[in-house]
């Protein structure tokens, strides 16, 4: 193969790895987006396989080449990990998205980490910098894979979700910090011998140490947040793998994967009013079991399906505001059917109201609604539709519980005070579709479910919806 060929697809793929991004950011355009990605990605793959296999021609030499055992050793444990891929993919269910990130996060990282061994093992005369992007490589790697383990045990609740509160937790971690700059120094400095080989086994088992103590100390309520975190280091420990290997493809993926996860992480904490630092420094968000409050919110009302029906029938403007719940009851398709059923015979102008952290990852609802077929001009963000509850004469909350919760605006000692939420409450009626009185995510009691113009509607929302669609 040609140098030429080989850099000229890596830009490919780079541009349509940047093109991808960008389609994600709005609906209308993230199948698109989607699509690119897949197609940067196997532009990538073919071409860096290729390269390694048959080589490429630099100034009249051949790099890379492999023998044909050689083939086999990277096209069968391709085949396998593609295999095993796309299995778990198509079994996943949308609840289970998160944890499947993580573990796939882990893996990012152990690459990182095996990447920074074999160079080191391998290359003994490189420079000092190569040594130093080495060393840094595999630290990020050791704390994105023990990290992500233990965020994947905790999301699959195959490892309890309450925070783990050594004492002194923050010290600990500063000092795993000091202890890898303090090596790293003498790492660049001294790394022939045993001295290198010491320092890189001291190194990667304190962040392998630090990963699991960092994610062990956060919360199953800010783990989402912390998956986000881990990606955006996984992108890092991938960037640093580029530089490592030379490979200026992976670089620039990983510097994407690492700033846009970062930026997710940002928006993440914002729509839920908390600051970055504390959900890294641990301990805050505990399993949704935090408040145990025994206030007396008054008596809630309840509605039948069929009375339902009857309220939507004469109603001119509706939003619905879906939520975890509408995911756990796989509720989208018969919302679907009830949105058209009700614009098409009724005449009701119907309209979605989606909350930056409804359900349990971002866009989540957003994909819901979409795989459903719900027109995209009619779901509308937050802050677009907050302004508009005033005016409706019906809200549905399917199966959303602290995305609407007034205390976050009312109550200065809810543990959600100040996060952004629907202001549902302003319409003329709220009918809340859900199994109990249970509390959502964070654990606290929600006083809209008392308010005069709310009604409970109990049950499985799918089988709810589908009750007002038969009565309808
Ligand atoms: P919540 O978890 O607050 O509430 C979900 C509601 O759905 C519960 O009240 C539950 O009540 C109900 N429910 C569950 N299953 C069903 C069912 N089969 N049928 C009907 N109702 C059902 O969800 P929200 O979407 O309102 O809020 C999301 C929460 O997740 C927020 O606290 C947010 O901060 C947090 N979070 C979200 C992240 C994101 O990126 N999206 C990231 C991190 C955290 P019941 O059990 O009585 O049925």
């Amino acid at each position: 193969m040609s140098t030429s060929l080989v850099y000229g697809s890596y830009i490919l793929a780079g541009l349509l790895f940047i093109l991808a991004l960008a389609g994600l950011s709005k609906h209308e355009t993230s199948k698109r987006g989607n699509v690119l990605g897949c197609i940067g990605m196997g532009v990538a793959l073919l071409v860096t396989v290729l390269a390694t296999l048959i080589g490429y021609r630099v100034g009249g030499f051949t790099v890379g080449g492999l023998p044909a055992w050689g083939v086999a050793a990277v096209l069968l444990p391709m085949a396998a990990g593609a295999g095993i891929g796309i299995v778990r993919a198509l079994r996943v269910e949308m609840t289970g998205m998160p944890e499947l990130i993580a573990l796939f996060h882990s893996f990012v990282g152990l690459a990182a980490v095996l990447v920074g061994w074999v160079s080191f093992i391998e290359e003994g005369h490189a420079d000092k910098l190569h040594f130093g992007e080495l060393f840094v490589g595999v630290f990020i790697g050791a704390v994105t894979f023990t990290g992500s383990i233990i965020a994947y045990l905790k999301l699959s609740a195959k490892m309890k979700s309450a925070p783990l509160a050594l004492p002194h937790h923050n010290l600990i971690n500063l000092a795993a910090l000091v202890a890898f700059v303090a090596l790293t120094v003498v790492f660049v400095l001294k790394h022939e011998g045993p001295v290198g080989w010491i320092m890189l086994s001291i190194m990667t088992v304190i962040a392998l140490a630090l990963g699991l103590h960092l994610v062990a100390a956060i919360g199953g309520g800010d783990m989402p947040v912390v998956v986000s975190m881990l990606n955006s280091y996984s992108g890092w420990a991938a960037a640093a793998a580029g530089f490592t290997l030379g490979n200026d493809l992976l670089i620039i993926t990983g510097a994407l994967v690492g700033s846009s996860g970062a930026y997710l992480s940002y928006i993440m904490c914002k729509a839920m009013n908390r600051s970055f630092i504390s959900v890294i420094m641990g301990g805050f968000g505990s399993d949704g079991a935090v408040v145990g409050e025994a206030k007396d919110y008054g008596e809630h009302r309840e509605i039948t399906a069929p009375e339902v029906a009857e309220l939507l029938k004469h109603a001119s403007s509706v939003i619905i505001t879906p939520g975890y719940g509408m995911a756990v009851a796989q509720a989208q398709t018969a919302v679907a059917e009830l949105t058209t059923k009700l614009h098409r015979e009724h005449g009701v102008k119907v309209r979605f109201g989606i909350h930056p952290v409804a359900g349990r990852l971002p866009g989540h609802m957003n994909v819901l609604l979409a795989e459903a077929k719900v027109p995209y001009d009619i779901v509308l963000e937050m802050d677009e539709i907050n302004d508009d509850f005033a005016d409706t004469d019906v809200v549905l909350v399917i199966g959303a519980n602290d995305t609407v919760n007034p205390a976050a605006l009312d109550d200065p000692h809810s543990p959600i005070a100040g996060m952004p939420v629907l202001h549902v409450w302003e319409a003329g009626q709220v009918i809340i579709f859900k199994r109990s009185m249970a509390t959502g995510y964070a654990g606290v009691q929600n006083p809209l479910f008392f308010k005069e113009n709310s009604a409970m509607l109990f049950g499985d929302a799918k089988q709810r919806v589908e009750d007002i669609i038969r009565a309808l």
